[in-house]
């Protein structure tokens, strides 16, 4: 990401997470997503000891600002495996099949929002 984005990004930190991480060190974190790379909510709660409530405030703050776009990742909860993302909620099937284990999935419990840098400029 450069300094468009970054300058952004530096405002919604500041409204949405606010003294509760290292701005620049977050911002520096971020610099290194490009175009098209997935960005897990887990990688950044866990690094910045947020919780799930706070995360996701801010990377669907990011997405309203049109930086990322959020999308479901279907994976199976038995063997982890991931099988592929849908963009939109009204697309999701209520189950699915896991290709390795052939397990029956309901995707409500196993799927999770990711989100895919769309403007890194
Ligand atoms: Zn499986």
């Amino acid at each position: 990401m450069l300094s468009n984005t970054l300058s952004i990004i530096e405002i919604v930190i500041q409204n949405k997470l606010n003294k509760k991480v290292d701005e620049d060190n977050l911002i520096n974190f971020l610099k290194r997503y490009k175009k098209n790379m997935w960005l897990y909510p887990g990688v950044i709660k866990r690094k910045y000891n947020l919780s799930i409530a706070e995360t996701y405030d801010f990377l669907n703050e990011l997405e309203k600002q049109g930086i990322l776009q959020s999308y479901y990742e279907l994976y199976c909860s038995s063997c982890q495996k991931s099988m592929g993302t849908i963009r939109l909620f009204n697309e999701l099937p209520e189950t699915f099949e896991c290709e390795l284990c052939n397990e029956e999935l309901q995707t409500l419990k196993n799927s999770f929002l990711i989100y895919k840098v769309i403007r890194d400029d």
